[in-house]
């Protein structure tokens, strides 16, 4: 198999194209390194090749690296990494020095990377090895370094070449964030050189190379006299960049990101010494990184398991049953997200609602939307236009004949929702899904005269942003109903995951007991900024008490109302309602009503905490230090998901993990609660859970899965393993 091929014309010009077989994205694996590296040795060696053309026989340039090869590598132990990085950059610097004399620097053999759409990862640092980068101008088309988005970051030289090209403060949102840009954006970012239309890519690369001269093969760092633009650290402006980029790294990763400072300490101490030591340095603190159990873990549920879900590791073994036709009932806020992303994705939706009105409404949603993608050069007006016509606004139960599959998204109320199961299912023999976010499927079934065909499928708001699905079996769920759920969230490129029935599923079991806890402590007086910190320094994106407003506090007095009358006296959370119905009390809902646990401005700008906190919550002396704090809102979580799992709500710990990253942004860093339960090992869980429960009550007590799991020193990956 190859997945370079290297051919030549009569002027001289080989072109080296990259196609990796039997993949719609070109990844680069060890074989494909072997090959392009033996291609670029014949490229250099032959008398009659001039120049070279690296380019794709794919719309795309490439996706990455083929992150399996990490993990590989990783198994092989720290020698194997290095050495693995130093070959990657023995072929890189080879291709950037392109046989020129180390002295002179003369002879080199022009080398221009044309990139016809996205090129990300190792997919730019292989361009940013060359003499050249052309892309074609392709708006649709990602380029840059997300490597710090799964825990690791640019490794094979391109953390050294983008800050020697732009310096450290421009270079910053690349790496650090991991900004993706389109080609005009990456030309004016200085990620690529030129923008060409997608037709004359090849012809403009060929012209460059016949006409480049030996200066213009010289990359700055290596001619005489370089200087790193914005300054070294020990330049005065250099030592503003690299303290404030310090700071703000730690402030945005709140230390639990290992990748990020080690980035840093790589373009720092590589800024201090010639080209090829950077490098050798960049390779010391990746292979670091590689080897923290963070990366690893980052990459395992991130990449590789988030993959096996999105090709259907739990989808029954029936044929492809892609949706056609879409029905969605209720163009609220989810319907019309629904809507909007089935359309995005090719599929002819009805959308109906109560009235005319509000089912055009819907439709304006997804209007809006476009627009926007519209305005930002996304997406063209003839797109836009498209997308629009494939959703059809109506009122009239006989417009869902035609449907393969009806979602339900009107209000969260078991009597409107039988009366619109029914009526659907009168006008149509689709497959039907409910949104529902906290009824149990089975129950809402109950009216159903074809529960077999009763599914639920949960998005998450916002529906156009949140990559997660949670796909729900009622006791009577047929196999054709999950995989009809799954083909349609494949066909709108996001995420599943299975669950079995009860009461909030799966997500929303486990983020309620983390804003409940959030809630406690308050009411029990502890500082209102000791829990909000506590929580972002676990990794957490936004603090309990902020989640809570950004979701609304009427939200949190609807489920706590709903949560009592089928609990009845076994309720747990009554110290928890009295924090929140004191709250909604005096109107303080949230941030949709300007004033929740924080203060927000007249435009909705959150401020701070709300200072009347201190009067409500009087504050109790002493504090609790911040690992107990940290400790409660973690394990609360963490205890929830191994319960799903023992109760079979879960039945793959690769979706507890995908899910609670992707659901509500459980610390992603840790690779999920049972990656993070392993890391932190059973026994230790287990008697940490034990303390907690003494302290605070029941709710910590540990699962019996957890202490079994404990008393035989088990890990989950090694107990619930699943080829993926
Ligand atoms: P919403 O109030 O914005 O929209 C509900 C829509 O349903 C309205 O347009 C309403 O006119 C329409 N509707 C009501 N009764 C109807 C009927 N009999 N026939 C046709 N249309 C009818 O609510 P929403 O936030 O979009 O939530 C809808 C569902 O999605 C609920 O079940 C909710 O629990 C669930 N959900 C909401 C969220 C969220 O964050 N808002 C997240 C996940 C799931």
């Amino acid at each position: 198999m190859t997945d370079f091929t290297l051919t030549t014309d009569p002027d001289g010009i080989a072109t080296i194209t990259w196609d990796v077989q039997g993949k719609s994205m070109n990844v680069l694996s060890l074989a494909g390194i072997a090959e392009l590296d033996g291609l670029v040795d014949r490229a250099l060696s032959d008398p009659a090749i001039k120049g070279v053309i690296l380019t794709s026989a794919k719309p795309d340039f490439a996706g990455g690296m083929d992150l399996k090869v990490i993990a590989q590598m990783q198994a092989g132990g720290v020698q194997a990494v290095f050495d693995g990085v130093m070959s990657m950059h023995k072929l890189l610097r080879k291709i950037e020095r392109a046989g020129m004399d180390a002295k002179t620097p003369r002879g080199g053999k022009p080398i221009v990377a044309a990139l016809p759409g996205t090129a990300l990862g190792i997919g730019l640092e292989l361009p940013l090895a060359c003499h050249r980068i052309i892309a074609a101008d392709n708006p649709r088309a990602k380029i840059g370094l997300p490597e710090i988005k799964v825990g690791i970051f640019p490794g094979a030289g391109g953390t050294t070449r983008l800050t020697r090209k732009l310096g450290a403060l421009a270079a910053a949102p690349f790496l650090l964030e991991g900004k993706l840009s389109d080609p005009k954006a990456a030309k004016s970012g200085g990620l690529v050189d030129e923008v060409v239309a997608p037709e004359t890519l090849l012809s403009r690369a060929r012209d460059w190379v016949l006409a480049a001269t030996e200066a213009d093969l010289v990359k700055p760092w290596d001619a005489a006299g370089y200087k790193m633009p914005g300054g070294t650290p020990y330049h005065p402006a250099g030592f503003m960049t690299f303290v404030g980029a310090s700071a703000m790294v730690t402030g945005q990763t709140m230390g639990v990101y290992p990748a990020a400072s080690a980035m840093l300490s790589a373009v720092y101490e590589g800024a201090l010494v010639p080209f090829d030591t950077a490098l050798k340095i960049e390779a010391r603190w990746f292979t670091k990184i590689l080897m923290d159990p963070t990366s690893a873990a980052m990459i395992r549920t991130l990449f590789i398991n988030k993959e096996a879900l999105e090709k259907g590791a739990n989808r029954p073994a029936l044929p492809d049953s892609a949706v056609r036709h879409l029905g969605v009932i209720g163009a609220g806020m989810m319907g019309a997200g629904i809507a909007h992303v089935a359309a995005l994705a090719g599929i002819t939706v009805t959308l109906i609602d109560a009235t005319q009105e509000a089912a055009e409404r819907g439709r304006a949603q997804s209007e809006a939307l476009l627009d926007k993608a519209v305005s930002r050069r996304k997406m063209t007006p003839e797109k836009k236009a498209e997308t629009l016509t494939r959703i059809t606004p109506a009122t009239d139960y006989a417009a869902l004949a035609p449907c393969d599959l009806i979602v339900e998204a009107v209000f969260e109320d078991p009597a409107v929702k039988a009366d619109v199961t029914r009526r659907a299912e009168a006008a149509s023999g689709a497959i039907f899904a409910t949104n529902t976010s906290t009824l149990p499927i089975t129950a809402l079934a109950k009216v159903s005269v074809r529960p077999d065909r009763f599914i639920g499928i949960h998005f998450f708001s916002p529906v156009d942003k949140m990559a997660l699905v949670e796909i729900i079996r009622g006791k009577q769920t047929a196999p054709e109903a999950v995989a009809k759920a799954l083909d349609f969230v494949r066909q709108l490129r996001k995420t599943p995951i299975v669950v079995n029935d009860a009461r909030f599923f799966y997500a929303n079991r486990c983020i309620i007991p983390y804003l409940n806890e959030g809630m406690r402590l308050l009411g029990e007086g502890v500082a209102p900024a000791l829990v909000e910190n506590a929580a972002r320094m676990l990794g957490m994106p936004l603090g309990p008490l902020q989640l809570i407003d950004e979701t609304s506090l009427d939200l949190g007095v609807k489920i706590a109302r709903a949560t009592r009358a089928a609990m009845g006296d076994a309720y747990p959370d009554a110290d928890v309602d009295a924090v929140l119905f004191r709250m909604a009390d005096q109107g303080r809902l949230g941030k949709k009503a300007k004033a929740g646990f924080y203060a927000y401005d007249e435009g909705g700008k959150r401020l701070g905490l709300w200072s009347g906190l201190a009067e409500t919550f009087p504050l109790a002396n002493p504090q609790p230090a911040l690992k107990e704090v940290q400790n409660r809102l973690l394990y609360v979580q963490v205890l929830e998901a191994i319960r799903a799992l023992e109760q079979g709500v879960l039945t793959d710990i690769r979706e507890g993990d995908v899910g609670a990253i992707l659901g509500w942004g459980f610390a992603p860093w840790s690779g999920g609660p049972f990656a993070w339960a392993d890391r932190t090992g059973a026994e230790a869980v287990a008697r940490m859970a034990e303390t907690l429960a003494a302290a605070h009550g029941p709710r910590f007590a540990p699962p019996a899965l957890l202490s079994d799991m404990a008393a035989r020193g088990e890990s989950f990956y090694r107990r619930f393993a699943r080829a993926a």
